[in-house]
């Protein structure tokens, strides 16, 4: 018997697992890879590799070794790197790729919010805005706060992060999603003046920014890195759409 040949699903994001579930379910073989930086990650139905593939030339090595009919980089808005090397294997490899990102967030009539471009950005921005800091940008990156000394940090992340981290802070350890009543007790039990973010999109912690709006509070958003070229959708349903319209079913 012939094996059938895969598309892989560059994931780590919920988008990625709500593809592969629905893949496996129309028959289509799916391979889903994680970057490995979370010890108890959130596993999508069918296969799974784990870590990273060692850089473009060996992404597309591996395309070519696994016979990949087709790649959907649904990885995070931020994930700047593994969708650059996608960019680059798949024409390598000449295997047809597409990008699965969410929309990112926009602004209200009553929201306060200050974009910045990085997150040395979003530590000078603090300044003006608040000494006590709801920090919900993830584990990495966080040196860019560590010489931030006149405030505090409640930081919010999946797993531990590594120092060199703001001298004050506390670390909360949580997976979303969020409900907007569990934001607004955080808000009013650490007294929050400021709220920090990424543009990340989607559902699943946006209520932190209505939670924000509801108290009045600032918030800092870090713009999205530039979008590479990437032929793009939005939506499961379009990445399904777009796979099945280039003939890859089940
Ligand atoms: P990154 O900077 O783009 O990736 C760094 C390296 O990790 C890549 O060069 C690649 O290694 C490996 N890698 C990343 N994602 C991979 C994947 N899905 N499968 C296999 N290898 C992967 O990414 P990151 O910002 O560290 O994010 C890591 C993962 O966490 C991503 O899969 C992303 O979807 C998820 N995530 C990120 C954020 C965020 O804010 N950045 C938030 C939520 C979830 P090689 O070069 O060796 O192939």
């Amino acid at each position: 018997m012939t094996r059938k040949r895969p598309v892989l699903v560059l994931g780590g994001t919920s988008e990625g697992r709500e593809l592969a579930g629905a893949l496996v379910d129309t028959g289509v073989t799916v391979v889903s890879s994680l970057a490995g930086r979370v010890s108890n990650p959130r596993l999508p139905a069918g296969e799974v590799r784990i870590g990273g593939f060692g850089g473009p030339s060996e992404l597309a090595r591996w395309l070519v070794d696994r016979d990949v009919m087709a790649v959907v980089d649904a990885t995070h808005p931020f994930a700047e790197n593994i969708s650059a090397s996608a960019a680059q294997a798949c024409p390598d490899a000449d295997v047809p790729l597409v990008r699965l990102e969410r929309p990112g967030w926009t602004q209200g009539p009553d929201d306060n919010w200050h974009w910045v471009d990085s997150l040395d950005a979003a530590a000078t921005a603090l300044v003006d805005l608040g000494t006590r800091v709801f920090l919900t940008t993830g584990r990495q990156g966080l040196a860019s706060f560590s010489g931030t000394t006149n405030a505090w940090f409640l930081i919010r992340c999946v797993q531990a992060p590594e120092p060199p981290l703001p001298p004050k802070h506390r670390v909360l350890l949580d997976r979303g999603p969020y409900l907007i009543e569990g934001e607004l007790a955080l808000i009013d039990e650490h007294r929050i003046e400021v709220l920090v973010t990424k543009d990340s999109g989607g559902t699943y912690t946006r209520p932190k920014l209505d939670a924000a709006r509801s108290r009045g509070l600032p918030v800092i958003v870090v713009r999205r890195p530039c979008p590479a070229s990437t032929t793009t959708v939005t939506t499961v349903t379009q990445a399904l759409a777009w796979l099945g319209r280039n003939g890859y079913r089940g």
